[in-house]
């Protein structure tokens, strides 16, 4: 529907009525024949310009615009096939019709293979005929014209599509090895375009992307190429540079115009983008190598925080290789058994008392080795996986933690961790259902962790799917707190049961004194809010004393068990609950004699 706005050669400026045709021959009698025919043919409505020569022809195609060219092959200044090849070239969009002796078919053949619109032969045509010819040349040149278009944009947003891309890139570098000067190639992505198209719908997504295509033609100038190579993937070619900072400053330009928000079928949509950027000429790489560099530079933008540009440096190959590699590996790690849970226990600061563990994902590639979840959950997360990943994780920690209860703990809760993306679209709802049904567990002893990102996206639907999971009775708690946005608006309005100070506040208790006054804050604001605040990343007794006296209801670390794997947890729970955590309750009592 917007083809139009992307047609860069303007159609042929011809009337309806009125045909204008240049005519390149030599031969004044020739000449005058053709002209006299057509002429005859249709008296009217024919205009006709005669070129005797090649470099006179070129010359008047130069100047004004006409619709067809009629030409010999024998001219004083050129002959053959390079006749046609020059007027070609100097005319890309106006069809040649070659007038001719020759009567040979294979001659005529050849003609037609190297780019003429079609072959006449002298002698042999009359007015009407040759008129007819004419006409029929200009409309199969307009049809090509047009598939041409519709091979070479992307249909939805006009800009150039891969192929044409592609092209582009090409011919840009052929001009920079030429000049002297830069290419750079950046390559942007939508950040969280699939949250909008999954819970606003296809229409909305399609209009968002229409929009941006906009807003970034306004951000390049003319020589410039913007290309959409597919989903929300845009690149854009920035040529004739004079040093590599100018890219950059394009890409603030770019950041800066999505910034308003855009208003689509009355919803008011914030779009951010990751750019990544590569040079050329860089170290004599393929237009291949540089597009894949300059994904490999997106990709480094969005985990730096997204919104951002990241300019490409050969470390970040190595890094892309390994992405690639553990992309394609992590789709067969549920069916080939490569995955499982560890648990890390939690106690209550002030009894010792376990309460419950964390699942925490393990991957055990053959061949990658172990892959920390730092690492898989984004991965698990772009492509999708984490939802099939996310159900296997709590059905199978659903089915241990029952196994805890038959052994004789009867009121252990399992806490799972879950991503934001788990929770759009598809029905997480029902995975819980599922999973509980199936381990045949209370749901009072699952308790479900999430983070500051989901409460950030999407507030009503993510409210909504949370209520009811609660409703079921489970334990809802936000992970890492502090890291994120920390906002105290959306604790009021999310149904917590609690908050894990991240680890990173942990660390330097009690010696640094912000860490002190955040995790203080914290626990101010919890009570303040009735939430239970568990530490996380407790490594050594001194953090511990500190958070309990602050008033810390639980804690998770080093200091009482690494995450275990499931024999090796069962192991633990046994040895240390008889007599409950045995090391800690006894610094407890010691704790409440001294202050007594
Ligand atoms: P998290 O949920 O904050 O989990 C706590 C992390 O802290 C775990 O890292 C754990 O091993 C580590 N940890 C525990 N005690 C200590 C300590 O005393 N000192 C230090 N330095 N670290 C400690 P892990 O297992 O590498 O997990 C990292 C993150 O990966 C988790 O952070 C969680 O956000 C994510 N994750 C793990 N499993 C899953 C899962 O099944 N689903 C989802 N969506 N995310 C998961
Ligand atoms: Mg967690
Ligand atoms: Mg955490």
């Amino acid at each position: 529907m917007l083809l139009s706005l992307s047609l860069n050669q303007p159609p042929t400026t011809r009337s309806d009525n009125v045909l204008s045709l240049l005519l390149v021959e030599d031969h004044p009698g020739d000449a005058l024949l053709i002209r006299t025919l057509l002429l005859e043919a249709a008296p009217r409505s024919l205009q006709i310009q005669v070129a005797p020569t090649l470099a006179e022809a070129c010359r008047q195609l130069r100047g004004t615009p006409v619709d067809a060219v009629l030409s010999d092959l024998d001219l004083p200044d050129c002959e053959g096939f390079d006749t046609l090849r020059e007027l070609l070239q100097a005319t890309e969009t106006i069809p040649i019709l070659v007038l001719t002796h020759c009567e040979e078919e294979a001659f005529g053949l050849e003609l037609i293979k190297r780019g003429a619109s079609d072959h006449l032969i002298k002698g042999q045509v009359d007015g009407r005929l040759l008129l007819k010819a004419i006409r029929y040349a200009i409309e199969r040149k307009e049809t090509e014209r047009r598939f041409q278009i519709l091979s070479r944009f992307d249909r939805l947003t006009g800009l150039a599509n891969r192929e044409h891309f592609g092209e582009r890139f090409a011919q840009a570098i052929g001009r920079a090895e030429r000049s002297g000067r830069f290419v750079a190639l950046l390559f942007l992505d939508l950040d969280r375009f699939k949250s909008v198209n999954d819970t606003l719908g296809h229409m909305v997504g399609d209009t968002l992307l229409v929009e941006v295509a906009h807003r970034l033609q306004n951000c390049v100038r003319k020589v410039d190429t913007i290309a959409r190579l597919g989903g929300d993937e845009f690149t854009v070619i920035l040529e004739e540079l004079e040093n590599t900072s100018d890219a950059q400053v394009v890409c603030d330009k770019i950041i800066k115009a999505l910034e308003t928000p855009f208003l689509i079928l009355n919803h008011e949509l914030y779009v951010t983008t990751s750019i990544g950027i590569t040079f050329y000429p860089s170290d004599d790489l393929t237009p291949h190598d540089l597009l894949r560099n300059a994904d490999a530079a997106m990709y480094r933008a969005k985990d730096e925080g997204r919104n951002k540009f990241h300019v490409f440096t050969s470390d970040l190959n190595v890094k892309a290789q390994r992405r690639l590699g553990l992309e394609s590996a992590l789709r067969h790690a549920i069916d080939r058994d490569e995955l499982h849970l560890c648990y890390q226990p939690t106690l209550d600061v002030h009894t010792g008392v376990v309460l419950g563990a964390e699942a925490l994902l393990r991957w055990n590639h053959p061949q990658l080795g172990s892959v920390s979840p730092l690492e898989m959950i984004p991965i698990a997360e772009d492509t999708g996986l984490i939802v099939p990943i996310g159900a296997w994780v709590l059905r199978r920690a659903s089915l241990d933690a029952r196994q805890w209860q038959l052994a004789g703990f009867p009121t252990l809760r399992v806490a799972v961790n879950l991503s934001a993306r788990q929770f759009r679209g598809q029905d997480l709802f029902g995975t819980v259902c599922a999973a509980l049904e199936e381990a045949d567990l209370k749901p009072e002893l699952l308790q479900l962790e999430i983070t500051e990102s989901l409460l950030m996206e999407d507030t009503d639907r993510s409210i909504a799917a949370l209520r009811a999971l609660k409703s079921l009775g489970l334990g809802i708690y936000l992970d890492d707190f502090g890291t994120g946005y920390s906002s105290l608006a959306y604790l009021k309005r999310f149904p917590l049961d609690g908050l894990k100070i991240d680890r990173s506040f942990v660390r330097d208790l009690p010696h640094d004194s912000e860490d002190e006054a955040i995790a203080r804050a914290i626990l101010a604001l919890s009570t303040a809010l009735r939430l239970r605040v568990v530490a996380e990343g407790v490594e050594n007794t001194e953090q511990f004393d500190f958070l309990r006296n602050e008033g810390c209801d639980e804690a998770q670390g080093f200091l009482f068990s690494r995450p275990l794997v499931r024999t090796d947890f069962m192991e633990w729970l046994k040895k240390s609950t008889k007599p409950p955590q045995a090391g800690v309750v006894r610094r407890l009592q010691a704790d409440r004699r001294r202050k007594a």
